[in-house]
Order: C-alpha cells, then structure tokens, then sequence
C-alpha cells in the first residue's frame, strides 16, 4: 500500500515537475514574445517619430503650412512656421484670413473654396496674394480636400489642406522673364549651346542673321546650319571648336553661308561657360552682324532708343537722328528750328508730389507734347525735365511762335496727379539752322543758352538765341580763366574712392576722384568744371595732374607693403583724341616706379562710340602695359554688347543709376541681364554706387566681383584713404 502510495507520489510529483517546467518553458516563450513585441512596437514608435519629424522638416523647408478644418466643431488647426499648433476658430480664422487676401485675388479664392465645399470640385485649389507682418504681399500656393461627409446630406464634416509660400518662385520666374525678354530685344545674335555645342537657346536676332526659324535650330550642332560641303569650310569650323575647348574663348571674324541661303559677315565671340567645378556646362556666344547697315541698327537699338518712362526717343537716339538728318538732307533742308523744352519749378514740384508723382506728370506732359508736335521731325526727351523738339522751317509751315504758343496753350489745362490739379509752365529756348550754327552740338548749345535766358528771365517764355546771349558764353569762359588760374596754382586735389570685393569686404584698391579746392568757393565737384575743361585742352592738363598724383600715391602705398594696389582713373574722350594720354601714363609709371598692373583706365561708352582706329590702337597700347580697361556707367548708353568684343575691355561698371533702381524688377531683371552676359564674357564685374545693404545683397547673388559706393565709404582724401587700406586690406 504504503509502496503503491508512494510510486503515486512519484508520478504525481513528476508530473507536476513537467508541468511547472512547461509552466516555465511557457512563460519564458512569453516573455520572449513579449519583449520581441516591445522592440517592435518600439521600432514602430520610433519610425514613425522619424516620420512625423521628417514630415515637419519637408513642410518647413518647402515652406508648407498645413491646416486641418473641422468643420462641423468650427475647429481649425493650423501649424505654423515655427512648427508649432494653433487651434482656432474657424470662422474667426476665415474672416481674419480673408481680410489679409489680396482684393484682386479675393474673389477667386472665395469662389474656388465654394465650390469645393458644394462638391463641385475634386479639390480646393487657389493661388493669392496675403498680407504678411511686414505689409508686403508674399504670393501663396493654397490646396486642400474634404475628407469627411454627412453620409446623408452630403454636407462637408471635416476639411484638410496645405498652404506654400510660392513668392520666391513667381519672383524668379518673373525675373526669368524679363531677362528672357531683354535677349529678345537685344539686337545681337546671342545663343546658348550645351556642352557638345548643341544650340539649346537662341534669341530672334540670331534668326535674322542666319535665315532659320528658332525650332528649326534648337537641338542642332552649331555648323549644322552652315554649309559645309567644302574642305576649307570644315576645316575652319574645326578650328573654331578646337580654340573653344582649349581656350574656352573664341572671336573672330568669319562669313558664313547657311543653309537658308542666306550669307553673312558676322563676328563670332563664344565663351565656355564653367561651373564651380571649373566643368564646362554650357556656351554662350554673341553673333554680331558686320554689314554696316546692321552694325548701325545695332549701335542705336539695344537696350533703348525710347525712354521706358515717356516712350519718346532719347537723348542718344536724338542726336544720331538729328546727325543723320543734317548729313544726309543737307542740300535740302532749308531751315530747322531746335526747341530746348524744360518745365519750370520741376524739382519743388517733384518734392511736393509723392513718390511716383514726379515720374507720372512726366509720362503725363509727355503725351500732351507729342499731340500738339505732331508736324515735328522729332520730339526727344532728353533727361529728367528736358525736352527737345526739331521742326523743318518753311513758309507753309506754322511759324516756330506758332508752335511754341500750341505747346504753351495745352498747358492751360491742368495735370491730374494724385486726384489734385497741378499746373506747369515751361521755358523754352530756339535756336536755326543754319543762321546760328551747321553743327549738331553748337545748335544744342545755342538752344540751351537761349533756354537759360529764358529762365533767367523768370521762367514761362520762349527766347530765340541771339549773338547778345554770347553773355553767358563769357560766363563759361570766365571759368574756364578761372580753372586755367586754379591748374597752375595747384588747387586741383584728388579723393580716393575704395573698391571692395564682395565676397569678404577686403580692399581691391580705389578710383581716383578728382576735386578743385577753390580759395572762396570751398570744395567744386567736378560735374561742375570737368564738362567745360572738356571743350577745351584743359581736360589733357587736368587727366596729367590726376595721373601724377596717382602715381605718387601708389607709390607711397607700395613702399608701405600694399605692392598690388590698383587704382582706376576716368579718362574723357578728348583725352584719348588727343594721343598724349600714352606718354603722360609711361612718365608717371616711370618716374615713380610703378607698374601698369598698379592702374586701371576707367572710360564711358560715348567715348567709345567713335570707333575709330586711333582709339582701338591707343586702348591696345594701354592693355600692353598691363593696365586693365573698365568701361564705366555701363547700362546709361548704347550698351551695345559688340564694344566688349571690339575692344580691349575687361572690365564693367554697373552704373549708380542701375543700382539705385533695385527693388524694381525690371531694372533687376536689366542688371540680372547684363551681369550675366559680362560674366559669360569673361568680364569683372564692378557696381558703383551701392548705399544699401539690400542693393548690396543683390548683386552679391548676382555674383558680382567687386563694390563701390556709401556703403562702404565715400571717396577719401589720401590720408584717410590710407587709414582705410590699413583697416581693410586682406
Ligand atoms: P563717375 O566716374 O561715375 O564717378 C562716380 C561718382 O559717383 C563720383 O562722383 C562718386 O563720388 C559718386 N559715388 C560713388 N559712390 C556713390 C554712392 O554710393 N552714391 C552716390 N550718390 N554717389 C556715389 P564725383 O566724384 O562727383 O564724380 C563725378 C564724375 O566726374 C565721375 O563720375 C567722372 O565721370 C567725373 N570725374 C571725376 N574725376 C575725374 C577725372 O579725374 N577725370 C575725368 N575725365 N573725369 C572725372
Ligand atoms: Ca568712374
Ligand atoms: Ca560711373
């Protein structure tokens, strides 16, 4: 028994032994499962955190704010750029929201939204214009669904959506744009190639040089489109591409067949356009049509003949036309009478009127002048308030007091600006051709004394030129005593403007800024004295005496250690006429032992316009001294690309007046234009004028080499100059 009991013991005990092993076999697989699930779950926690935090960074990045509409609780959540929620309100949200949309775009955003929530539309999708904390509209992309609906009324529960600044985007496109449309106009051949010179982009001019229609173009090789069946002709082309890859430049002169049939003398001037990584991305080139017609076209057409604000021809425009006339009707013209038109008070008037006052009253006087000159061979309109008018003369005509008493009358009506009434008075001044002169620019000077006399007189009259008003002459020459006087006593000082690089701020060098220190009339600039020394030899004596003094300076400035200081100095047209500009830089380069890298040569594109051998042989002369050439106030004249490629030129000023304008996105998209095509061109790239931080970031995107202007510093006297070289040299 006792036996029986215990082998049942033993069983039992045994089993309960597998039992509570199972038990813990189990419990073990368990706590496995258990722990495996953890690590899942956890996993699945932590992946999704990465989401959510992934997710948050895309909107912030792409600039989303998403929003989440409860429709039925008025609820609205909105996630900000800070990442942070709000709810609110819905419907104080919408009013809030609504109020900030710009009213153009108000309509369409209320009308898109309705019929989303209708259920007309698969989705809600808006693009408008908000009011952002500092007043200004930033453009916004607006997109969003219905996600939830009563099931039986159909009745919008729940509504989700994001929202994405697209400003930058418009902005740029706008820009792109405008740049595009500049090419357009640009009255040279400008192509782009990609990197195995296929033509990717071409502008309409290149279609007229070459007879083909832009499709017919893009995507072709860029001698795909000229002849070339004979050995010479391959060859040539070979030698072209060859030059290109190994130089990354070529130019030269070639006249090509196309397969048009059309055949041209053109220049080519072709840029490898590179990458940070100095890789070859693209080529830019510019084609300039050599036939003399076209190269006349071209002088007078790139940027504007027209001024952009009152649409009348400008003041280049004006005297080549003018030129033209005289040169070409000589034998017939029998009398012509030029009127110089300014509008008395301009400036009081144009402080009084708010911004853009000035600049419509123009536009205004400007439409009222061209309908009652209609009979004129041209109305210009010259700068700021200054007019001129150009009629043939002849006794079937009006008289000239005829015409100036219509242009007189129309002013008796008021200007509207502003929603008030402003009246103007005008001042005019005549003068004849041929009893007052033959000569464009003695006629204008006539026009001009007569005008001052006018003026003189009170303002609100006409004056025809007369020999009395040779008065005034006298006044012009008795500075030009004055300035004779000044030379020889030394009165003439120079001031020293820094230039900087935009990347660090450091000092590159300066331009040379001449001044006269008069004894009673203090501190002249010198718009004052350097355009009358321009008539005259004076302005070969004055460019002498700001060489000299740069040259010693740069001297000094060397034997304190700065060995590559450059400084620029301006050059006047009679300057390079005159041909002793050679000598004068050799005598200073040698008596102060400074080399030719140590200056630069600032001059404009007017003086360019001659382009006459002298000229391009002179500039020649200057490159082989090392001394760079900087085409200054680049933009203001022709701005005919073909100077860069006729000339020795490697550097551009982007002038004040450009830079002043920034802010205003055609004038960027100008700046963007020709910034770019400088660049491509291998061109340094200097803006003048630069007095803001916003002017100055600008161009720093834009890429450009080096700034000059009130920001930095105004134009210095050699002591300070000095001082500003030591704090900011590199
Ligand atoms: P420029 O060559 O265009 O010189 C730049 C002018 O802009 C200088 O006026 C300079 O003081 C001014 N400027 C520079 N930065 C700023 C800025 O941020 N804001 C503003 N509002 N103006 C700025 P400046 O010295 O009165 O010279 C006027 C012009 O006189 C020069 O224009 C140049 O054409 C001529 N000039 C000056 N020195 C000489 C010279 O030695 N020889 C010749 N031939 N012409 C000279
Ligand atoms: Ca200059
Ligand atoms: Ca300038």
């Amino acid at each position: 028994m006792t036996k029986q009991l215990n082998e049942q013991l033993n069983i039992e005990m045994k089993k309960s032994q597998d039992t509570s092993q199972e038990l813990h076999n189990y419990s073990q697989t368990l706590e496995e499962k258990i722990k495996e699930r953890t690590v899942d779950l956890e996993n699945i926690h932590l992946d999704l955190k990465n989401k959510q935090t992934n997710l948050v960074l895309a909107h912030e990045i792409a600039g989303l704010i998403p929003w989440d509409w409860n429709i039925k609780d008025r609820k609205i959540t909105l996630t900000d750029k800070l990442n942070r929620t709000h709810l609110k309100n819905s419907d104080l949200h919408r009013a809030k929201l609504l109020s900030l949309i710009h009213p153009d775009d108000l309509e369409h955003f209320k009308t898109e939204m309705r019929l989303h929530l209708r259920g007309l539309t698969e989705r809600f999708e808006a693009t408008y214009r908000v009011k952002q904390y500092d007043d200004k509209w930033y453009w916004v992309h607006d997109i969003g669904s219905v996600i939830l609906r009563d099931p039986r009324s159909k009745r919008p529960l729940h509504m989700v959506g994001i929202r994405r600044d697209i400003h930058q985007e418009r902005q740029d496109q706008e820009r792109l744009k405008l740049t595009a449309s500049v090419l357009q106009q640009a009255a040279e051949g400008i192509i782009i190639l990609d990197e195995d010179f296929k033509y990717i982009e071409i502008n309409p001019f290149f279609e007229q040089i070459t007879g083909f229609k832009r499709e017919q173009i893009i995507g072709k090789h860029i001698f795909d489109i000229t002849e070339n069946y004979k050995a010479r002709q391959r060859s040539n082309h070979n030698q072209i591409i060859t030059q290109i890859m190994q130089n990354g430049i070529y130019d030269g002169d070639v006249t090509e067949k196309f397969l048009s049939g059309k055949k041209t003398a053109i220049r080519f001037h072709i840029n490898a356009v590179k990458d940070e990584q100095n890789r070859t991305i693209n080529y830019i080139g510019i084609i300039s049509d050599l036939t003399e017609q076209k190269l006349q076209e071209q002088r007078l057409s790139y940027l504007e003949n027209y001024d952009k604000l009152t649409d009348l021809p400008n003041r280049l425009y004006y005297h080549d036309q003018l030129h033209q006339y005289l040169m070409s009707q000589k034998d017939s013209i029998q009398q012509l009478a030029i009127i110089r038109l300014n509008i008395d008070r301009f400036r009081p008037i144009n402080e009084y009127l708010s911004n853009r006052g000035g600049d419509e009253l123009l536009r205004q006087f400007s439409q009222r002048l061209r309908l009652v000159t209609s009979e004129a061979f041209i109305v210009a309109h010259l700068n700021s308030d200054n007019f001129a008018i150009v009629y043939e003369v002849s006794h079937i005509r009006p008289s000239i007091n005829e015409h100036c008493e219509r242009i007189t009358k129309a002013l008796h009506t008021p200007f509207n600006l502003d929603d008030q009434e402003q009246f103007i008075t005008v001042s005019m001044g005549v003068s004849f051709y041929p009893e007052h002169g033959r000569q464009i620019d003695y006629l204008n000077n006539c026009a001009e004394l007569a005008l001052f006399e006018a003026k003189r007189l009170g303002g609100n009259t006409v004056k025809i030129y007369s020999n009395e008003m040779s008065r005034v002459v006298d006044e012009s020459n008795q500075l030009e005593r004055e300035l004779r006087h000044a030379i020889h006593n030394d009165e003439l000082i120079v001031h020293y403007q820094p230039k900087v690089y935009f990347e660090n701020h450091k000092i590159q060098g300066f331009e040379v800024l001449v001044r006269w220190q008069h004894p009673t009339k203090g501190l002249i600039p010198p718009n004052i004295f350097i355009p009358i020394a321009e008539q005259t030899s004076l302005i070969s004596e004055i460019g002498q005496i700001v060489i000299d003094k740069t040259a010693q300076q740069i001297q000094i400035w060397k034997s304190m250690g700065y060995e590559d200081i450059r400084v620029s100095f301006n050059v006047a047209a009679q300057q390079l006429h005159r041909g002793n500009l050679l000598n004068t830089i050799d005598t200073a380069i040698n008596k102060y032992h400074i080399s030719g890298q140590n200056l630069e040569l600032e001059l404009t594109e007017s003086t360019l316009l001659e382009n006459s051998h002298a000229m391009k042989k002179t500039l020649e002369e200057i490159s082989k001294r090392d001394i760079q050439i900087s085409l200054d106030d680049f933009g203001t004249g022709y701005s005919s690309l073909s100077y860069l490629t006729d000339f020795p030129i490697d550097i551009l000023k982007i002038d004040k007046s450009f830079v002043s304008k920034i802010g205003q996105p055609k004038q960027e998209a100008i700046i963007s234009a020709i910034v770019t095509m400088g660049q491509a061109m291998g061109m340094t790239i200097v803006a003048e004028g630069i007095e803001t931080a916003e002017q100055l970031n600008f161009l720093n995107n834009l890429n450009c080499h080096l700034a000059q202007g009130y920001l930095f510093s105004k134009p210095l006297t050699e002591t300070d100059a000095t001082k500003f070289l030591k704090m900011n040299s590199a």
